[in-house]
């Protein structure tokens, strides 16, 4: 058996999305640029994938625009809001993802804005009352505050922070990467001036992503060249992920809350297990807390071992591919930054097991007997 437990970080293609995609694989091609009717095809294709977007997040059509994914959104609207609306402060946390925290080095390192970081509590949350008065601090800021962290799942409250970014006339970019697909965002209840969302973390296909930018902010391009996406992202169209992005956003909408339970059944039964077959288990964050973090997260905290150090390897040996922490950043050897800034023991082993609604519960049972093994057997 070979089993799939790394889903915050890339998600198998839905066959509806593959279908849906097929046409402009393969015969639909024109440029959504030409005039003509090749093109045409290609542009009402666009066109009809922007505006069932918008409907699922309850926007305008014009405010949502195409990227090559997460990253290039974070940046593009980040970069924007602070050269293009003169903000001077940017409020952030340290557990937010690389496509973020590395976004505010560089503006840091531009002299362009000063960056402060909330501080969080003992099980990585923001600290509100500390944001409130770093807020209070800095009038007219960019918050950047993350919904679902990708590593421990913890999740913030976008309602609260909207309404406390309000009142001190601050902006409020969420990096939704991890719960666009999961979770419903009706953005008129929310004071959020833009969004991102990534196709791959919900079974659409890599490397095509969007932005929501609140209609009336003007902020300049990251991308420059054609006048493609209204001048806002200069390049040619990735039209079926495009497509693509559209049919797994409105798969994941219609089936949403028959995946969720069939997801937190699965996160139930794994914490059950590693309870009961695992001395001396925990879990970092708040990812055992099904109230407060991404349902489809879980970051197993494990005991003192030599086996630590191979875990991930023996794991995967064992037939199981999960990851310590970020699969974006496998292949460096760093640690996580998130453990890290929450404190986490650096001497007790850490995996992340993330779930989709293609997993299964045997598949989760062999997960938890693999685990075990592997530190039953180091122990004896
Ligand atoms: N933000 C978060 C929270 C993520 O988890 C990821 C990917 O893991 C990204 C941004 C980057 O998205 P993409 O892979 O589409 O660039």
């Amino acid at each position: 058996m070979r089993v799939y437990l790394d889903n915050a970080s890339t998600t198998p293609l839905d066959t509806e999305v593959i279908a849906a995609m097929e046409p402009f694989l393969k015969t639909h091609f024109g440029n959504p640029s030409s005039i003509h009717s090749h093109g045409r095809e290609s542009r009402s294709a666009i066109e009809k994938a922007r505006k069932v977007i918008a409907e699922l997040l309850n926007v305008s059509p014009s405010e949502i625009f195409f990227t090559s994914g997460g990253t290039e959104a974070d940046n593009s609207v980040i970069c924007g809001i602070v050269h293009s609306l003169g903000v001077k402060n940017v409020i952030s946390s340290r557990i937010e993802h690389h496509a973020v925290l590395h976004t505010l080095d560089h503006i840091s390192s531009q002299g362009l804005a000063n960056i402060h970081y909330v501080n969080l509590d003992e099980k990585g949350h923001i600290d509100y009352g500390h944001l409130a008065e770093l807020l209070n601090q800095n009038p007219n800021s960019l918050v950047t505050l993350m919904h679902a962290n990708n590593e421990i799942g913890n999740i913030s409250d976008l309602e609260y922070i909207g309404n406390l970014c309000k009142e001190s006339d601050s902006y409020f970019h969420s990096d939704t990467v991890q719960t666009v697909g999961h979770y419903v965002h009706n953005l008129q209840l929310l004071n959020l001036h833009s969004m991102v969302g990534s196709a791959h973390k919900f079974h659409g296909p890599k490397g095509i992503g969007f932005m929501y930018i609140r209609g009336g902010l003007k902020i300049d391009p990251y991308i420059h060249g054609g006048s493609q996406e209204r001048n806002m992202r200069g390049g040619t169209e990735n039209v079926y992920g495009i497509v693509g992005l559209a049919k797994a956003l409105e798969i994941c909408y219609r089936d949403m809350n028959k995946h969720r339970s069939h997801i937190e059944n699965l996160k139930t039964l794994l914490i059950s297990k590693l309870d009961g077959q695992l001395d001396g288990v925990s879990y970092n964050g708040d990812s055992a807390n099904l109230e407060k973090s991404n349902y489809k997260v879980l970051n197993v905290c494990l005991p003192e071992s030599p086996e630590n150090e191979m875990l991930l390897f023996n794991l995967d040996i064992g037939g199981v591919s999960a990851s310590g922490g970020s699969a974006c950043t496998s292949g460096s050897n760093l640690g996580s930054h998130v453990l890290k800034a929450i404190g986490a023991d650096p001497e007790r082993g850490a995996v992340r097991f993330s779930f989709s609604r293609f997993n299964t519960e045997d598949e989760i049972l062999f997960a938890a007997e693999r685990l075990s093994e592997l530190y039953v057997t180091s122990q004896e």
